[in-house]
């Protein structure tokens, strides 16, 4: 069996094997199985030893992810090392600085090995829409592995690295986690800090974190949460002991199901699993409810509107002038910047234009206003029902891994893969993907959500219902 995280990081600690050795045989495994699964764009094999050997040097032992390997979204800023957002507008863009995230993970020990694919600038929920071609899940490399962080999913899935960093704007750590059968949490808007994040939709951002198991993605966010001046939209909460919260049990925890939603075109065999987690849950000493979420039926739509709108006012970056890749041989200006802007992929394309739509003089009042108007409506449903419960729990996603190629032509088809993962964006809250099963041998995952601030109480439960089930 390949160690957890923390597993290998004892094993490091207590000087049973080097950081060096460690880094040696993830770089080795990257190397042989990451080209079949197209999960990385990037090894930084050179960073990761320089750093391991300068671990084995100084003594470790007291680091939380001392010598750890780790795989990193290729959205997230690494100082030196290749940044691409699966784009082909940042092919070649080597980033000046390293993002908060990486340098706490690299103070705390980890190792950045690799920096993997995903859809380009984040947009899409099966790591397709790539500029370097559509990951693979190891379950099945006919399927998608999901996304938009997919890479990252499947690096811990196929046991290449024991962790990594996914970003999320609507659900790509959850659902790609999920499809690839492994634990993926997206933290409160504003717990870990973005500085160094390549911005997609700013009021949704987030940089989230998968692992095998739940401690080890426990550890990661401890590593990574908390204020930091250079990001204005980092809380600044007091970050709980999180490694803690996995070692309590699930007695009296009040969970709610809004039935209505999870009855509503979901896979009989994702609902089958789900309804068995459910009573492993009750089984663990959990109160089960009820709960209903009356406008998360808008949330698909709402969300589509509001991530459309930041996504085409972020990307007027790049233009060509202040970062990544300019079209060669053009003459005017106008050509530089219809030229440039030619190389982001469709999928962005599209985006940009119904986001310059929705927010252009005449259309603002009926599409964005009313959406940020019906969100906040999302949110306070989730306010209410926190009021009677401790945690919501859906599946994660509505179906298993899909068939690559499967939703390409059909966007509507794949924003519709989101319907459970994007409102806990909207109204800003954690949550968490565990596995719960298979369902025609493919991985199912359960969604358990939590009120702002209280990731504790997430990795309680998820923790607990871990400790009950084999998957
Ligand atoms: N699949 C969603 C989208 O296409 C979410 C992406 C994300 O969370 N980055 O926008």
């Amino acid at each position: 069996m390949t160690p957890s995280a923390l597993e290998l990081r004892a094993s490091i600690a207590g000087g049973f094997i080097t950081a060096t050795e460690a880094c040696d045989s993830v770089l080795e495994r990257i190397e042989t199985a990451g080209p079949r699964l197209n999960a990385f764009i990037t090894v930084s094999g050179e960073r990761a030893r320089a750093r391991a050997a300068e671990l084995d040097r100084a003594g470790a032992a007291g680091l939380r992810l001392a010598g750890v390997p780790i795989a990193v979204k290729d959205n997230i800023c690494t100082r030196g090392v290749r940044t691409t957002a699966g784009s082909r507008i940042l092919e070649h863009h080597v980033p000046l600085y390293d993002a908060t995230v990486i340098e706490r993970l690299e103070a705390a020990g980890a190792l950045v090995v690799a920096k993997t694919n995903c859809d380009e600038f984040a947009m899409g929920s099966s790591s397709e829409h790539s500029a370097f071609g559509a990951v693979r899940n190891p379950w099945d490399v006919e399927r998608t592995a999901g996304g938009s962080s997919g890479g990252s999913a499947v690096a811990v899935a196929a046991r290449l690295t024991p962790l990594a960093l996914g970003s999320e704007t609507g659900g790509s750590v959850r659902q790609p986690a999920a499809l690839c059968g492994i634990v993926g949490m997206k933290p409160t808007y504003g717990r870990v800090p973005r500085y160094g994040l390549i911005a997609f939709a700013s009021s949704l951002d987030q940089v989230g974190a998968f692992g095998t198991t739940v401690a080890d993605v426990a550890t990661c966010l401890a590593v990574i949460a908390g204020h930091d001046p250079r990001d204005a939209t980092s809380g600044v909460m007091p970050v709980d002991d999180y490694v803690a919260a996995t070692r309590e049990n699930a007695r009296g925890l009040r969970v709610g199901v809004p039935r209505a939603l999870v009855n509503d075109g979901v896979d009989a065999g994702v609902r089958r699993a789900f309804d068995e987690a459910i009573d492993v849950l009750r089984d663990a000493g959990a109160e089960i409810g009820e709960v209903t979420l009356p406008h998360s039926r808008y949330a698909t739509a709402t969300y589509a509107i509001v991530v459309m709108a930041e996504a085409s006012s972020n990307l007027g970056r790049f233009d060509g002038v202040r970062y990544g890749s300019r079209a060669p041989g053009v003459e005017t200006l106008f050509e530089m910047y219809s030229r440039t802007r030619a190389l982001f992929g469709h999928e962005v394309k599209r985006r940009i234009m119904l986001g310059t739509y929705v927010l252009s003089a005449g259309y603002y009042e009926a599409y964005y206003l009313k959406a940020q108007k019906v969100r906040m409506l999302i949110r306070q449903d989730f306010e209410r029902a926190f009021g009677d419960v401790d945690v919501i729990a859906t599946p994660t996603s509505p179906t298993t891994a899909f068939k690559l190629g499967e939703k390409l032509d059909d966007p509507v088809q794949m924003y519709l893969a989101d319907v459970f993962t994007v409102s806990a964006n909207l109204a800003g809250i954690p949550a968490i993907s565990v596995p719960c099963g298979f369902a025609d041998g493919l991985p199912v995952g359960l969604q358990l959500t939590g009120r702002a601030w209280e990731e504790r109480t997430l990795f309680r439960a998820a923790a607990a219902y871990e400790r009950l089930t084999p998957w």
